[in-house]
């Protein structure tokens, strides 16, 4: 059976339909572009996408990465696919006009990676990381650093990593230890060990570029003693020629359960003299900076998990429509021909929360993009700073919700296929191999779920959360106007009130006993969670229901296969609302009580 990637139906409905990419057009950055530009860069992503990046996702999955000692190698279809991404010009296409770009939008670029995870999300990991690491030197690097590092980086020559875990330190990143001492010359010499950094090292490009997170020595304790520091595995002349080895050592690769073909590295800094790193913007505020590409990295994140949970879902759709297996309940007559699966309901009930799952985390993370993109792009100053506000709010639950449900849909997808899921000749098996990693990295859920509830829903006096509630109290609003969107209205309305009160009582304990406030905060997460997921269908089901007029579209003008595509949407949504939203409440009590269970469980009791 060939494997699609995601849905152009779906896609398009999510840009022009959901999020009205097209209006875009008036903003002076994108004047030049139409919507046939954008759509050309869609085709060639998932061109490129089916060519050089499916084609190796499951031979790469058994081929991992290997290091004699001396050098890594990949299997070849990966170069040819990192060669192809920075031939279509991928790497730069977010840039302007002037820097080398095509000064495209942020919906059309995540749309246009959403091929690519979607196709092969560990060979992705390359350029996806590249990418990042540039954005940070093109915003904090001084013009020299940009003139040495960005050419290349944007062309495929170089690769970039973030690198900031050590073997000690994960999650509590106030407390790493790589040090940084200040050299003659003005750059530092950094020493320590770093694990975990995806793409440390490869056969890919001529240099890896490594972000690398440490303190300076005699720095202020904590994060507010942390710097960034653009750290090459080759030195660059000043005329861009390759240099000397820096002092950066593969110590080895890691061998994981899935994401195989993005390389896992422990790098070692500093095992000889130090290794030359430069400092990128001011001391001590490397983790601010570092929040940047975090933040972009957790859309990302989100929107991998989302895709995978997109392509188990396509996976077993069409398996359940050709495997027949077993007869209805009402029919008795074994002489009969068998079903296909998908006749039997509870195949329709995985597959549907697949639906409700896949799209609403793919819709999430495109809405995420708008947010992101209207922060840099909006026309005014206050719509700028409004969508900033709302991105910043939600960011945990983008990252997190899709991370979370992407898996579970990968989880039904196996268990539609029965045995046949469970073994390696079919694809849904490595999709949730690879998806387990989403809710790992990029910050573990409890470490969103500690930022949101300790942090994000107080900042700047409540506002981004005020905002969320008003966002939300709007939709409803318009639900209320449309004959087929109705029945959302009171099920988001009391979801609403139920997020409103329980983040009230959380947070009003947090001064008092912080301990308790947070000890359940990854309930909280998933509760905020499922009440943005619900939002976000709600606002699909608010198109289809337009769309659709009154008496579910049979009275509109619209072709089958349209009416189809937004009954899918409604259904959906409807699955997500009796289905999903529900769980708030038993988690609601559960927080607004504190209950202490997990809290006074004693270490000896175990
Ligand atoms: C495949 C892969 C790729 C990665 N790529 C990169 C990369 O490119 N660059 C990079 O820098 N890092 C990378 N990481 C590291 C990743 O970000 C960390 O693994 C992650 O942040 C968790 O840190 P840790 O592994 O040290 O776990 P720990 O921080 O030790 O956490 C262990 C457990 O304790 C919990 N926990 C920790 N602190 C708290 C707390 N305060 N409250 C409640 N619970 C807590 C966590 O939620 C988790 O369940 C990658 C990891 C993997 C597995």
């Amino acid at each position: 059976m060939s494997q699609r990637l995601l849905n152009d139906r779906d896609i398009d409905f999510l840009l022009y339909e959901l999020l009205n990419t097209e209006a875009l057009m008036q903003r002076p950055r994108y004047q030049e572009h139409s919507r046939e530009v954008f759509n050309a860069t869609l085709d060639t992503a998932k061109t490129v996408a089916e060519k050089y990046f499916a084609n190796h996702n499951a031979k790469a999955d058994s081929n991992e990465p290997t290091f004699d000692g001396d050098k890594v190698t990949l299997i070849p279809e990966t170069k040819e696919a990192w060669n192809a991404f920075a031939e279509a010009g991928f790497l730069a296409a977010h840039y302007d006009f002037e820097d080398g770009g095509m000064q495209l939008p942020e919906v059309i670029l995540r749309a246009a990676m959403g091929y690519f995870s979607a196709a092969n999300i560990a060979t992705t990991g390359y350029p996806f990381l590249s990418i990042g690491s540039a954005n940070l030197i093109n915003s904090f690097g001084s013009d020299a650093q940009k003139a040495k590092f960005l050419p290349p980086m944007q062309e495929g020559r170089f690769a970039g990593t973030m690198a900031l875990t050590e073997p000690g330190q994960g999650s509590a990143l106030a407390d790493i230890k790589t040090t940084a001492k200040p050299a003659a010359d003005g750059s530092y010499r950094l020493f320590g060990q770093k694990m975990f950094i995806s793409g440390g090292d490869q056969s890919l490009t001529d240099n890896i570029v490594h972000m690398v997170l440490a303190k300076i020595e005699g720095a202020p304790a904590g994060t507010k003693g942390i710097s960034l520091f653009i750290c090459p595995k080759f030195l660059v002349n000043d005329d861009g020629s390759l240099g000397e080895r820096n002092d950066v050592a593969l110590a080895g690769l890691l061998h994981k359960m899935g994401y195989r073909n993005t390389t896992s590295t422990v790098l070692s800094f500093g095992e000889k003299d130090g290794a030359v790193g430069y400092l990128l913007g001011e001391p001590h505020k490397g983790l601010n900076y570092m929040f940047q590409m975090m933040n972009e990295a957790r859309i990302g994140v989100g929107m991998g998990a989302a895709v995978l949970g997109y392509q188990g879902f396509n996976y077993s759709l069409d398996y359940a429509r050709e495997r027949p297996q077993g007869r209805l309940p009402s029919n008795k007559n074994p002489e009969s021909k068998q079903v296909n699966i998908i006749q039997h309901a509870d195949v329709r009930r995985m597959l549907l929360a697949q639906k409700a799952y896949a799209e609403g985390a793919l819709a999430m993370c495109m809405f995420a993009s708008s947010l992101f993109e209207d922060s840099h792009t909006a026309e005014t100053e206050q719509q700028r700073q409004q969508a900033f506000l709302l991105l910043d709010l939600i960011t945990p639950m983008v990252k997190s919700w899709p991370s979370k449900y992407g898996l579970k849909a990968n989880e039904l997808a196996i268990q539609v296929l029965g045995g046949s899921g469970y073994i390696r000749e079919y694809p849904v098996e490595q999709y949730y191999r690879d998806n387990r990693l989403n809710p790992i990295h990029e910050g573990t859920e409890a470490i969103h779920g500690l930022d949101v509830l300790g942090r994000k829903v107080l900042l700047n006096k409540g506002a981004g959360f005020k905002l969320f509630l008003d966002s939300l109290a709007a939709s409803i609003e318009q639900a209320s106007q449309l004959e087929l969107a109705k029945e959302f209205v009171t099920p988001l309305n009391n979801a609403l009130s139920t997020l409103a009160e329980t983040t009230r009582v959380l947070t009003e304990k947090l001064g008092e006993d912080p301990e308790l406030s947070l000890a359940n905060a990854t309930v909280y997460l998933d509760l905020f969670g499922r009440v943005l997921a619900s939002w976000i269908w709600l606002k699909q089901a608010l198109v289809a229901a337009e769309k659709l007029g009154t008496n579910n579209g049979q009275a509109s003008q619209l072709h089958e296969t349209e009416v189809n595509f937004y009954r899918g949407k409604l259904q959906a949504a409807r699955y997500y609302f009796q289905w999903e939203l529900p769980e708030i409440y038993p988690q609601a009590e559960l927080l607004q009580r504190f209950d202490r269970a997990p809290l006074d469980m004693q270490d000896a009791w175990f």
